[in-house]
């Protein structure tokens, strides 16, 4: 039986974890200096040279790379190699703006398979899995990173990618796909649908590697409910590869860093200063091993925090908790920091499902925040369930978390536009940029 569990790596002793970093990073960074302009500008302006960087220790002289650098060096200009040792590109979604893109040599992909088949393993995976992808394929990192995983692992792997769930039934039920990856929205819907269908009991479904959007401790319990399996969350961004470069073991006690190839930094988003285990700031990702395209102190804009503990699991990668949004999600509403999240930890808490909707807007200066529910199907068959009881209690337990008044509109099942991907939870209407 394949096993991707590399406990040489996983379980390396600190000291050693960091002696391995220190020497990949200066390596990396004269790699990084010598072939790529803006590195070489930005650095020069910041008074750092190569050589001044000795190991860890050192990284934080170097000066942060932000989305903005790269989108100005869109298509080509951050490349570190030459072209002809490209063999792939991939692309951000573009959530929050331009698109950005990310280029890999053969080892980067394989440096990025092992990641993800590390995460499968992690989840309970051995090569005799079967593993459903449903994350999109193509430009977007989900489907092509978690299939080349199940590759590396031997699993027998279905190129599902996203929609046409109808198939993906057929398919999981037919073949008898192990384990579900895709976003976690998507798994919601699947666990709609198979409860439509009735056709849970004839699932073999053990496990689900969740990822590229954040969600809720609350969420993740109702897809364990709904679908019988332990789902784990997985995080990666493709300006540092995928998917995979941190995921959950069988404790479900926060994401595994794969430091062999990443150094991560919490810091503070206003003043840059690094940020003690514990401390809730932004993640910076330094890869220290990718070639085509390797960014240094790189600033991801999601909001997490680190703990070098121990781990149960026996690994010894420090853990990041689970995102809790990007800096660019939080709203400020009547003046009020307000997260997504809160909003759908108050919805879950009172038996609703996560099929949400936030629209934000602004009249007369005046800011207004309305939250779109849906009823459950069991509501909506209890002669007892009054929506506009339901809808009070609603507005006062959002009263009491976000410390302001929104309206909620509970809404009948199925009306809200369901996600393939990752779901699109927040309308913001104002324009903030107008003045
Ligand atoms: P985009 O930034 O355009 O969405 P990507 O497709 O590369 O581009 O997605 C990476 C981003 O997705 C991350 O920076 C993070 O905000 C989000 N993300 C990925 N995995 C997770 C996760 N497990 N939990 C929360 N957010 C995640
Ligand atoms: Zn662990």
């Amino acid at each position: 039986m394949s096993n991707y569990f590399q406990p040489e790596i996983e379980t390396m002793p600190r000291e050693q974890i960091e002696a391995d970093q220190s020497a990949k990073l200066v390596k990396q960074v004269k790699h990084v200096y010598e072939n790529v302009a803006f590195y070489r500008k930005k650095m020069d302006e910041a008074g750092v040279k190569p050589e001044d960087i000795k190991g860890i220790e050192d990284l934080s002289k170097l000066p942060f790379v932000t989305k903005d650098d790269l989108r100005d060096n869109y298509p080509y200009s951050a490349l570190a190699v030459p072209m002809s040792d490209v063999v792939r590109i991939q692309s951000t979604s573009g959530t929050t703006g331009r698109r950005v893109i990310a280029y890999y040599t053969q080892d980067d992909i394989d440096i990025w398979d092992t990641c993800c088949a590390r995460a499968i393993v992690a989840a309970g995976g051995t090569n005799e899995d079967v593993v459903h992808v449903c994350y999109g394929y193509g430009l977007f990192t989900g489907g092509p990173g978690l299939n080349g995983g199940s590759h590396m692992l031997g699993s027998l792997t279905l190129p599902m990618s996203s929609g046409n769930t109808e198939r993906q039934l057929q398919f999981m039920e037919d073949l008898g796909s192990t384990i579900l990856c895709c976003t976690p929205s998507y798994a919601f819907n699947l666990a709609e649908a198979i409860r439509e269908a009735g056709i849970k009991d004839k699932l073999k479904l053990k496990a689900g590697i969740f990822g590229a959007e954040p969600w809720t401790e609350e969420m993740r319990k109702t897809i364990e409910e709904n679908l019988g399996i332990r789902a784990h969350d997985i995080y990666g961004l493709t300006e540092i590869s995928g998917p995979g470069v941190s995921f959950e073991c069988e404790y479900q006690e926060g994401m595994h860093i794969q430091e062999d190839h990443f150094i991560p930094e919490i810091i503070n988003p206003v003043t840059g200063e690094v940020l003690p285990d514990g401390e809730v700031g932004e993640l910076v990702f330094t890869s220290i091993t990718k070639k085509a395209y390797p960014l240094l102190r790189y600033r991801t804009r999601d909001l997490c925090k680190l703990t070098h503990e121990k781990c149960k699991c026996g690994r010894t990668h420090v853990r990041m908790n689970k995102i809790m949004g990007r800096s660019d999600d939080m709203m400020v509403v009547k003046g009020v920091n307000v997260w997504p999240s809160q909003i759908e930890q108050v919805l879950i808490r009172n038996g609703y499902e996560a099929n949400y909707l936030i629209v934000v807007d602004r009249e007369n200066m005046r800011d207004s925040i309305e939250v779109n529910v849906e009823m459950t199907p069991v509501m909506a068959a209890d002669a007892s369930y009054d929506v506009k009881a339901a809808e009070k209690k609603l507005v006062k337990e959002l009263k009491d978390m976000l410390g302001i008044y929104a309206v909620v509109k509970v809404v009948e099942p199925k009306t809200i536009t369901r996600s393939e991907g990752k779901a699109k939870r927040v309308i913001d209407k104002r324009d903030l940029y107008a003045k």
